[in-house]
C-alpha cells in the first residue's frame, strides 16, 4: 500500500475574513488546513463550516509568541485590517506584523519551508505615483495613527527579504489592495461593510472628506486564486506583487452604487476625512498577469451584490432573497 500524505499548510490569521475564505479553497484543494488565531478580529463563526471538517485543525495562538508546528508551508495573515480595528490597540498591532513575522519565518526557517507574507497596498501610502508598481517606494507617514499599520507591514516585508538574503529562505510577498466579500466584520468600519449597512438598514451613507478619494476594490474569491497562484510559484519568485482590482472608483460613486444595488434611498452625509487618509489608489498588476497569470474576474458590481446577499442574511434586514451558499458542502 502505498500513502501519501496531503500538503500541510499553515494560515495564521485563518479565522479572519480573507483567512478563512483561504482555508475554505485549500481544504476544497484537497490540503489538510492548520488555522492559527487569536479571534482579535477573526470569528469562530466564518471558519463554523470547516470545524469538524476531517483535515481541519485550528489552534488559538498569538503570533507575537513562538510557535512550534510541522507543516509544509505558510500562509501568513494574522493582523488586523480596518483602521478601527488595528488603531484600537496601536502597539499590538506593530508587535503582531513585526514579531509575528519574527515568529513565522524563524519556524518557516526551521522546517525550510515556503512562506508567503499578506502585505499590502497600505506600504505605498498616500501614494505620489499613480497607480501603483511594485517598484514604487511609497510615501508614508512613520508618525501617524496608520502608522502602526503600514510601517509594521513594511518593516515585516524588510524582514521577509532579510531571512530571503540571509537564510535562503523561500519568501512570497503578495501586497493586497482593498479587497471585500462575504464575512467582512460588519462593525470593521471598512468602506464596503459600512455602506452596505447603512443602506440595507435605512441608515444614511457616511461619505468621508468629499467623496473623491479613490480606492479599487477586489472580491475575496479573486484575492483567494491570486494568493495560491503565488504559493505555487518556483522559490525564485518572491515578490513582492499586487493583488488587487484595478477598477478605481470615487467614495461617492461607491455610495451610489450600493444605494442602487441595496434599492435603497437612504441619505449622503459627510464626515471629516480621517488624517493620513490616502487620496488615490489603483494597483499596477502587470507583475501579477506576467508573472502568475492571473487577473481579478468579479466585476464590482456583481461582487458587491453577493456581499449584501451575505450581510443582509447577517442583519435579517431581508431585502435580498437568498443568504451565502454553503460551498463548504462541496468539498466534504
Ligand atoms: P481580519 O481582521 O478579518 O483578519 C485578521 C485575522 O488575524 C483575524 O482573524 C485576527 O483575529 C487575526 N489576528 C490578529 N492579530 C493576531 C495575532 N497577534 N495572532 C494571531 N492571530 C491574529 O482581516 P482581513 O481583511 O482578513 O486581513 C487579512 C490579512 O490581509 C491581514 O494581514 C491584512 O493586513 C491583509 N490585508 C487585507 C486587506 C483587505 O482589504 N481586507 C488589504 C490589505 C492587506
Ligand atoms: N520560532 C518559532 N518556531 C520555530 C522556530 C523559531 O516560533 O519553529 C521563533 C523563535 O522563537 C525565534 C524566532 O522564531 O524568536 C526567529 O527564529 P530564528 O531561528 O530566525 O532566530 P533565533 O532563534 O536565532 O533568534
Ligand atoms: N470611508 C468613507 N466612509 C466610511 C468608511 C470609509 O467614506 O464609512 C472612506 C475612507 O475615508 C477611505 C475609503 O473610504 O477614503 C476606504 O476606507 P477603508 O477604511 O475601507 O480602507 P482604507 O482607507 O484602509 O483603504
Amino acid at each position: 500500500m502505498t500513502y501519501t500524505s496531503p500538503d500541510r499548510v499553515l494560515v495564521t490569521g485563518g479565522a479572519g475574513f480573507i483567512g478563512s475564505h483561504l482555508c475554505e479553497r485549500l481544504l476544497g484543494g484537497g490540503a489538510e488546513v492548520v488555522c492559527v488565531d487569536n479571534y482579535y478580529t477573526g470569528r469562530r463563526e466564518n471558519i463554523r463550516t470547516l470545524l469538524g471538517h476531517p483535515r481541519f485543525e485550528t489552534v488559538r495562538h498569538d503570533v507575537t509568541f513562538p510557535l512550534y508546528a510541522e507543516v509544509d508551508r505558510i500562509y501568513n495573515l494574522a493582523c488586523p485590517a480596518s483602521p478601527i480595528h488595528y488603531q484600537f490597540d496601536p502597539v499590538q498591532t506593530t508587535k503582531t506584523s513585526v514579531v509575528g513575522a519574527i515568529n513565522m519565518l524563524g519556524l518557516a526557517k526551521r522546517l525550510k519551508v515556503p512562506i508567503l507574507q499578506a502585505s499590502t497596498s497600505e506600504v505605498y501610502g498616500d501614494p505620489d505615483v499613480h497607480p501603483q508598481p511594485e517598484g514604487y517606494w511609497g510615501r508614508v507617514n512613520p508618525v501617524g495613527i496608520r502608522s502602526c499599520y503600514d510601517e509594521g507591514k513594511r518593516c515585516a516585508e524588510t524582514l521577509f527579504f532579510d531571512y530571503r538574503r540571509q537564510h535562503g529562505l523561500a519568501i512570497k510577498v503578495i501586497r493586497i489592495f482593498n479587497t471585500y466579500g462575504p464575512r467582512m466584520h460588519p462593525d470593521d468600519g471598512r468602506v464596503v461593510s459600512n455602506f452596505i449597512c447603512q443602506a440595507l438598514k435605512g441608515e444614511p451613507i457616511t461619505l468621508y472628506g468629499d467623496g473623491a478619494q479613490t480606492r479599487s476594490f477586489c472580491y475575496v474569491d479573486d484575492l483567494v486564486d491570486g494568493m495560491i497562484a503565488t504559493m505555487a510559484t518556483p522559490d525564485a519568485f518572491t515578490g513582492p506583487v499586487n493583488l488587487g482590482n484595478p477598477g478605481e472608483f470615487t467614495m461617492r460613486e461607491l455610495a451610489e452604487i450600493v444605494r442602487e444595488l441595496v434599492g435603497s434611498s437612504v441619505a449622503i452625509v459627510h464626515r471629516p476625512l480621517p488624517p493620513d487618509d490616502p487620496r488615490q489608489r489603483k494597483p499596477d498588476i502587470a507583475k501579477a498577469q506576467a508573472e502568475l497569470g492571473w487577473t481579478p474576474k468579479v466585476p464590482l458590481r456583481e461582487g458587491l451584490s453577493r456581499t449584501i446577499v451575505y450581510f443582509d442574511t447577517l442583519l435579517g434586514t431581508g431585502r435580498t432573497a437568498r443568504g451565502e451558499p454553503d460551498r463548504v458542502a462541496a468539498i466534504r
